[in-house]
C-alpha cells in the first residue's frame, strides 16, 4: 500500500491513524518540501515503522524539467530525509508518472523506480483520495474563478 504527496496535516495523520488501527504498514512517497514544512508529521511516519520513498522536493514533472534540475531536486528530497535520520531510501516515484527515459537511466542505479501501482493499491488510494481530496497537490486544482467565489 502506498500513499503519495505527504506529509501533510490532516490526510497523512488520518492515514497513519487508520494504518495503526489495522496494524498495517505502508510506503509513503514523500515530497521533500512537505517534510521540511511538516517535520513532526514526517517523524510520525518514521515512528510508525512505515517505509518512505522519494517523490522529489517540489513535485516536479519529469517531462518538463531538465535532467540536471530533476536529479538535483530528488537529491534535495533525499537530503531532507537524511536530516531526519531516515534510512536510505530505495524507492522513487515520479510525480504524475512523468519521467523521461534519460532520467530513468540516470536514476535506475540509485533507485527502484515505482511508476505503476497495482489495482489493489489504486483502489485503496482512491478511497483515501476521496476522503482527503482537497489537501493533495496531485488532485485536480480548482480554477482561479472558483477560488474567487469562495
Ligand atoms: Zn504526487
Amino acid at each position: 500500500m502506498t500513499f503519495d504527496d505527504g506529509p501533510v496535516p490532516g490526510p497523512t495523520e488520518f492515514v497513519l491513524e487508520h494504518l495503526e488501527k489495522y496494524n498495517a504498514k505502508a510506503t509513503f512517497f514523500c515530497i521533500g518540501d512537505n517534510v521540511r514544512k511538516h517535520p513532526t508529521i514526517f517523524d510520525k511516519v518514521l515512528g510508525g515503522g512505515h517505509a518512505i520513498g522519494n517523490h522529489t522536493f517540489n513535485h516536479l514533472k519529469g517531462w518538463s524539467t531538465s535532467n540536471q534540475r530533476y536529479i538535483e531536486n530528488i537529491n534535495q528530497c533525499s537530503a531532507q530525509f537524511t536530516a531526519h535520520k531516515a534510512q536510505p531510501v530505495k524507492h522513487f516515484r515520479p510525480p504524475y508518472g512523468r519521467i523521461t527515459n534519460g532520467q530513468i537511466k540516470i536514476l535506475k542505479n540509485k533507485f527502484q523506480i515505482v511508476k505503476k501501482i497495482t489495482v489493489f493499491t489504486a483502489l485503496k488510494s482512491c478511497f483515501i483520495y476521496l476522503l482527503c481530496f482537497s489537501a493533495f497537490p496531485c488532485s485536480p486544482s480548482t480554477s482561479p474563478n472558483e477560488k474567487k467565489q469562495k
